[in-house]
C-alpha cells in the first residue's frame, strides 16, 4: 500500500471538467455515467474523473480525459520489467495451480486453449504439449519470446484476430481493464469459445472488502491507475453479459494477487508473508468471498450458442 500518495484528492469536484467535451459512456455498456469522484493518477500524477454507470454499475476512467500516449505508456512499462523477459521458462505454483483448478472445472485435459494477452507465454506453457496452445499478444517482445518458447502465437489485436475454429479454453488475465474497447474485445473472446467450453478471466474487483475498506478509511484502491487501468466491470454486467452470449458462471475466487503484503520491505518477513498469502490464495476458503480484489470468474458456454443481443 503505497500511503502519501494515496490519500483520496481533496480538491473540489469541478461541476464540469469535460468542457464542451461529450460526456463518456460506460465502457461496458455504454449507458449514462454518474461521476463519483476525482482519483489522482499513479501513472502521470493528474487527476481523472471516476465515473460509474448507472445501469450495470460498472466503473471506468475516460481514456482520453488528458492527452495519453498510451503506445509510449505502455512501452515504459515493458521496458520496466524487461530484465524478467529473458529468463528461462520456469514452472510456477500459482499457474500450476491455475491450470489444476481449470482441468478439474472440465473433468478432463483439454484439446485446446487459447490465452487472450499471453504475455511471454508462462501460463500456456504449464499445459501439456499435447494440448493445442494458441497464445494472442500485442507486444511484440513478448509475442516473439512466447513464439520462441514453442507457442503458436498471434501478434496482434484479438479482435483482428482472424481463425475459424474455436478453443476448450479461452482464457484472458488482468487485459480486460486495460482496453479502451472492451466490448468489441469482449465480444471476441465469447466468440472464440466452442460449445461446453470454459471462459476463464481475471479483473480487478472493487466490489471486494479490500477496495471498499481502502476507499472508507480514504485511501485510492490501488486498482485506481488511469490510463493504465480503464474498466473496473461490476459482477452484474460480466455474469448478464456473459449469459446472453450463453454462458453460465461457473465459480467465482478472490485472491490477493500477491500485492497484498505490508511487510514487502522487511527483509526475510516482507518473503515469509508473501508465501503465507500465497498459501491463503491457494488454498483458504476466503478466496470464496469477495475480500480480496483480484477476481477470477470461470464460465461454461453452453451446447447452444446464443445470438448475441443488441446490448
Ligand atoms: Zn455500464
Amino acid at each position: 500500500m503505497q500511503r502519501s500518495s494515496d490519500a483520496l484528492p481533496t480538491q473540489p469536484l469541478l461541476a464540469d471538467s469535460l468542457g464542451s467535451r461529450k460526456r463518456p459512456v460506460c465502457n461496458a455498456c455504454a449507458s449514462e455515467v454518474v461521476r463519483l469522484r476525482n482519483v489522482r493518477s499513479p501513472i502521470d500524477g493528474r487527476y481523472y474523473a471516476l465515473y460509474e454507470c448507472k445501469r450495470c454499475r460498472s466503473r471506468s476512467f475516460d481514456a482520453h480525459e488528458h492527452q495519453t500516449d498510451l503506445a509510449a505508456l505502455y512501452d515504459s512499462l515493458a521496458e520496466a520489467s524487461a530484465q524478467t523477459y529473458e529468463l528461462p521458462f520456469q514452472r510456477s505454483s500459482y499457474w500450476s495451480h491455475e491450470v489444476a483448478f481449470i482441468r478439474r472445472m472440465l473433468g478432463r485435459e483439454p484439446v485446446s486453449v487459447l490465452d487472450a494477452g499471453c504475455r511471454t507465454g508462462d501460463f500456456l506453457l504449464h499445459w501439456p504439449e499435447t494440448v493445442r496452445r494458441v497464445g494472442v499478444e500485442l507486444s511484440h517482445r513478448s509475442a516473439q519470446i512466447a513464439g520462441r518458447r514453442g507457442l503458436a502465437v498471434h501478434e496482434m489485436q484479438l479482435e483482428d484476430l482472424q481463425i475459424h475454429d474455436r478453443f476448450e479454453i479461452v482464457t484472458c488475465y488482468a487485459i480486460l481493464e486495460h482496453l479502451t474497447a472492451p466490448r468489441q474485445f469482449l465480444a471476441k473472446l465469447a466468440d472464440l469459445v466452442q460449445e461446453g467450453g470454459v471462459l476463464a478471466v481475471l479483473v480487478p474487483s472493487f466490489e471486494t472488502l479490500k477496495a471498499r475498506a481502502l476507499e472508507a478509511v480514504g485511501y485510492r484502491w490501488h486498482m485506481y491507475r488511469p490510463p493504465e487501468h480503464l474498466n473496473l466491470y461490476s459482477r452484474p454486467f460480466l455474469d448478464t453479459y456473459l449469459a446472453q452470449e450463453g454462458f453460465s458462471l461457473v465459480a467465482r475466487r478472490y485472491t490477493s494477487g500477491g500485492t497484498f503484503n505490508p511487510l514487502g520491505r522487511v527483509p526475510l518477513l516482507g518473503k515469509a508473508f508473501a508465501k503465507a498469502m500465497w498459501l491463503v490464495d491457494a488454498n483458504s476458503p476466503l478466496h470464496l468471498v469477495p475480500v480480496f480484489d483480484h477476481m477470477y470468474a470461470y464460465y461454461r458456454l453452453g451446447t447452444e450458442r446464443r445470438r448475441r443481443s443488441a446490448q
